[in-house]
Order: C-alpha cells, then sequence, then structure tokens
C-alpha cells in the first residue's frame, strides 16, 4: 500500500534542492570534522553525497569556521547548511559566504536589530531558515510552565521562534523538534504537523551508536514518517556520518519515499541453502549501495520458493545445486555458473539500473 506522505507543506529551496510541498523526505547529515579544516570537510563532504546524502550541514562554532565557508561552498556539489548558535555575526558571515540555509533559532539571537539583520541577509540571498528545537534546551519560560520538555513544550518552542520570523515577513521556514525520547520525539512531530504548515526536519537525536542507534531512530522515525509526516531528515549517530546517510536511505526505501536507491530482498536461509548466500547478499548489497534508480534486487538461497516469492525483484539470482537460476520478474531467464553468478548479476543490476534512469 503507498504511502499517503503530508505534500501540503509550504515548499522552498535549499540550493537546487526543493524541501516541502512533495512526496520526498531528503536526506541530509552532518560532518564531523573541524569546518576550519577544509580539505578534510570537503573530503568528507564528498564521501557522503557519494552515499546518497542530499543536503550537508557543517558546525560554525566560532569565526575560523565561517570564514571557510566560502571556500567549502566552492568545492563541493550538494548545498551547505551551516549551524550556528546565539552568535548572529557568525550567521550573517554564514550567509555572506555562501550558505544555502541556515540552523539557527530567531529567539536565541539577542535584540531586535540583530534578529533583523540576519532575516534580512536570509531574505536577500533567498535561504531558509532551520529553527532546531530540542528537548534538552528548552527555554526557560517553557519549562517553568510545563514542568519538564513535552511535546506541547516543544511545539509550544517552535512558535515562539516561527513568529518571531512571520513578524519580520520571513517564510521559508524548516523545524526540526529533535529528542532523544523517541516517544517524545514522535509526538511532538505528530502535534507539530497539526499546527506548523513549514516542512518539518525529522531527527531521533543522540540516539547512541551504529547498532543500537539505528534501530532507535528507525523505530521513531518510522512511525512519524508512517503518518505521512517529514519532508528531511537525519539519522543521528555515534558513527561515521556516512552510516547515517546508509540507515536513512534504508529507512526511506521501507517505506517507498527514496527515488534514488536500490533495494536488496534476501532470503534468511534455511537448510535448503544451496549457496554461500550471507557473503553473496552482503557483496551484492555492497554494489547496489551507489545505484541510483528504485530497482529491486533479490539474492536466494535456493530455487524452491525464490524466484516465485521475490516476484517483486527487477531481477535477481537464486541457489541452484553448483549454479545459479537468473530470474527477472518471478521468471527464471537462465541458468549462470556458481563461480561467476555475483558478477553476472551486477551485469544484469547495471543494464536494469540504466533503463530506469533513460525511462
Ligand atoms: Fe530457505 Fe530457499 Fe527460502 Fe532461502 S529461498 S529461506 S534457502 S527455502
Amino acid at each position: 500500500m503507498a504511502l499517503i506522505h503530508r505534500k501540503n507543506t509550504r515548499p522552498l529551496k535549499v540550493g537546487n534542492v526543493m524541501v516541502g510541498g512533495k512526496d520526498e523526505v531528503v536526506i541530509q547529515s552532518m560532518t564531523t570534522t573541524k569546518t576550519h579544516d577544509v580539505d578534510a570537510t570537503v573530503k568528507e563532504i564528498e564521501r557522503l553525497e557519494e552515499a546518497g546524502c542530499q543536503i550537508v550541514r557543517v558546525a560554525c562554532p566560532d569565526e575560523r569556521a565561517a570564514n571557510a565557508i566560502p571556500e567549502i561552498k566552492k568545492r563541493i556539489n550538494i548545498p551547505l547548511v551551516v549551524d550556528i548558535h546565539f552568535n548572529y555575526k557568525l550567521a550573517l558571515k554564514a550567509i555572506e559566504g555562501g550558505a544555502d540555509k541556515i540552523r539557527i533559532n530567531p529567539g536565541n539571537i539577542g535584540k531586535r536589530d540583530k534578529v533583523e539583520a540576519v532575516v534580512n541577509a536570509a531574505k536577500d540571498k533567498g535561504i531558509p531558515i532551520r529553527i532546531g528545537v530540542n528537548a534538552g534546551s528548552l527555554e526557560r519560560h517553557i519549562l517553568e510552565k510545563y514542568g519538564y520538555p513535552t511535546a506541547d513544550g516543544m511545539v509550544e518552542s517552535a512558535l515562539h521562534h516561527i513568529k518571531i520570523l512571520e513578524d519580520l515577513d520571513f517564510h521559508d521556514i524548516v523545524v526540526s523538534l529533535k529528542a532523544s525520547d523517541v516517544k517524545l520525539a514522535i509526538e511532538a512531530y505528530e502535534k507539530a504537523a497539526e499546527v506548523i504548515p513549514y516542512p518539518l526536519h525529522l531527527g531521533i537525536t543522540e540516539s547512541g551508536t551504529l547498532f543500537a542507534g539505528s534501530i532507535k531512530s528507525a523505530a521513531g522515525m518510522g512511525a512519524i514518517l508512517s503518518k505521512g509526516i517529514g519532508s528531511t531528515m537525519r539519522i543521528s549517530l555515534s558513527a561515521d556520518p556516512v552510516e547515517e546517510v546508509k540507515v536513512a536511505k534504508e529507512l526511506l526505501k521501507t517505506f517507498g519515499l527514496a527515488s534514488n536507491a536500490a533495494t536488496l530482498i534476501s532470503c534468511p536461509t534455511c537448510g535448503r541453502i544451496e549457496i554461500d548466500l550471507i557473503k553473496i547478499a552482503n557483496e551484492v548489497e555492497e554494489y547496489i549501495s551507489t545505484i541510483k534508480a528504485p530497482i529491486k534486487v533479490a539474492v536466494l538461497g535456493c530455487a524452491v520458493n525464490g524466484p516465485g516469492e521475490a516476484r517483486e525483484a527487477d531481477i535477481g539470482i537464486a541457489g541452484a545445486r553448483g549454479e545459479g537460476l537468473l530470474f527477472r520478474h518471478g521468471e527464471i531467464i537462465r541458468k549462470v555458473p556458481e563461480d561467476t553468478m555475483v558478477e553476472e548479476l551486477k551485469v544484469e543490476v547495471d543494464k536494469i539500473a540504466e533503463e530506469y534512469i533513460q525511462k
């Protein structure tokens, strides 16, 4: 069943990437390098782009980082978001330096003239601002009102920052409501989707290491995505950020929300297995990770139920004694020797991906 995704969000552009107003969730990640180290940062961004990251965010904690923005911008292909806390001068410098979006909470900038300066600069350059509400750092007046971080408090915080921007006639807004408590994050995003017309950026913050954090993020963001909520997302992991992109892609594929990634279908294996399936599945998964077409590739341990069960696969291979059966949409097209079957499958995958891209 196709997911009904929330399209009625105000669309905006981050560089050349459209966010909101459509049936797609854009994958983001954040660099782990020191932003002022331009070479290292650019290198990491290139790895992220290669993995499928569509928008990248860098931290801007100081002047050195802000000064690096023009050079980073010059050397990368995907839109750049600059993350600033409080300091309006850094925000102005980042905007001047070519940021495609900034993440700053207007309520934390300070006096009105400083807020206006940042908003006017963003307006002049036509770039959006993301308001990032975090359950761990809600404003004192909200904490006093609710006693502790609640979904209502998080939405109220978001609305407080939104109003500051709207009062300055600024509407290119993205909002995130991150929490490390999964249930709290789900509730906050659900409530926000009812009252906020702007695109929502999804995240479960401080979710943990690669294994635990992926599961926690998938549980939380899966629940939110299943309600049709979310225009962009970042999986936050204590790991190489490339892993964040891989997990995000996998999650979006589950909901049919990734238009640029291939999916692997592999059997759970059982006593009927005829080939070294786990090794082959991992090799094929690695191979298709850079394919930019929504094709489905199956790898099955035997031919008993395999091709029929994986009927929705565009192409697949099922193990048979000493050989493999190559099948397409459930129909066997030819037999291939075991020692070359993975290579033959890769050739077929490339052909099908090319057909999709040409369409
Ligand atoms: Fe077992 Fe074959 Fe099914 Fe794999 S495809 S689980 S090996 S019956």
